[in-house]
């Protein structure tokens, strides 16, 4: 169910720094439908637990952004529209509510940082060509595995993994600074070295910049619903998972031996790049909104 909420507020600090320290929220909730999803705790603070389906789309998001990106104290750090959720999920077709987002970007010259499992994003390439005149523009694309039998299973709607791969380097080469996120790497799923080599290779072969790897973490109530997802698609595996993953995070000594391989991938691509959008220089311009 899409429900509609006005928001007091959009801008949101974080301490730790992932892209960026400010995110927005436009949406609360995912249709994307990741079965790791570690975003899914945040719905208690809507008082809902149906993160998958009872969708949040903050309607009021472009004129909040459009008066903070405008405020004087506003330092024009960049801002990731996808913190929580996926803004190019699949309710951003009826809702379109991204390409009055990224209006207020241009309107206000502020980088933006997107982060997307979706195909979606292609829809809004040319505002993203204005925004890339004004002010730098991040896309981040996250997978997994590239093997569609598994990704339809595990991610089962989101865009096919080479997809959001291509996509990424169309927006490279019309000017976004680009980033691989690959994650999660799910255990036994989707950290064969075959997986692993080739995710590496293609994001050097299409030039996409940076890569950050890392393995799945369970934390909160993922860990029952990804549990939940193997007793019903990979029941042979539950008990290994029930062993490495006694904690949140998989045992020190998967982690140890992923690292490494992931380590020698890094050098085999001569991949050593870190994500980082430039910080820009403050110089607020007054423009009228959507015209
Ligand atoms: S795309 Fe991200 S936010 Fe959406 S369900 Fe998947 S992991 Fe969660």
């Amino acid at each position: 169910m899409l429900k509609e909420i006005i928001a007091k507020t959009i801008l949101h600090y974080h301490k730790r720094q992932f892209a960026t320290n400010w995110d927005a929220n436009i949406y609360r909730g995912c249709g994307h439908n990741c079965r790791y999803c570690f975003a899914q705790y945040s719905h208690k603070y809507l008082e809902n637990t149906d993160f998958f389906n009872d969708i949040f789309v903050k309607t009021n998001s472009p004129e909040l952004l459009y008066k903070e990106l405008g405020e004087i104290k506003w330092d024009k750090s960049p801002v990731n529209v996808c913190g929580i959720s996926d803004c190019y999920q699949p309710v951003e077709q009826v809702c379109k509510i991204m390409p009055r987002v990224i209006k207020s970007f241009i309107a206000k010259r502020n980088p933006l940082v997107i982060t997307t499992k979706s195909s979606l994003l292609l829809r809004d390439i040319d505002l993203i060509k204005e925004l890339l005149k004004v002010a730098e523009v991040s896309i981040i694309v996250s997978v997994s595995t590239l093997d569609e039998e598994k990704r339809k299973l595990v991610e089962p709607n989101t865009a096919p993994t080479i997809d959001r791969l291509k996509i990424l380097k169309k927006f490279n080469e019309i000017g976004c600074k680009t980033s691989v996120l690959f994650v999660p790497i799910i255990p036994f799923i989707s950290d064969d070295y075959e997986n692993l080599d080739a995710i590496f290779r293609i994001t050097k072969e299409f030039n996409l910049g940076s890569i950050n790897a890392w393995p799945l973490h369970l934390r909160g109530n993922t860990k029952n619903v990804f549990f939940d997802f193997l007793q019903n698609n990979y029941l042979e595996l539950l008990p290994k998972f029930k062993k490495l993953y006694q904690t949140k995070n998989a045992s020190k000594e998967y982690c140890k031996d992923l690292f490494s391989r992931i380590e020698e991938l890094k050098v085999k691509y001569q991949l050593y790049s870190t994500y980082k959008p430039t910080k820009p220089i403050k110089k607020p311009i007054q423009t009228s909104l959507f015209d």
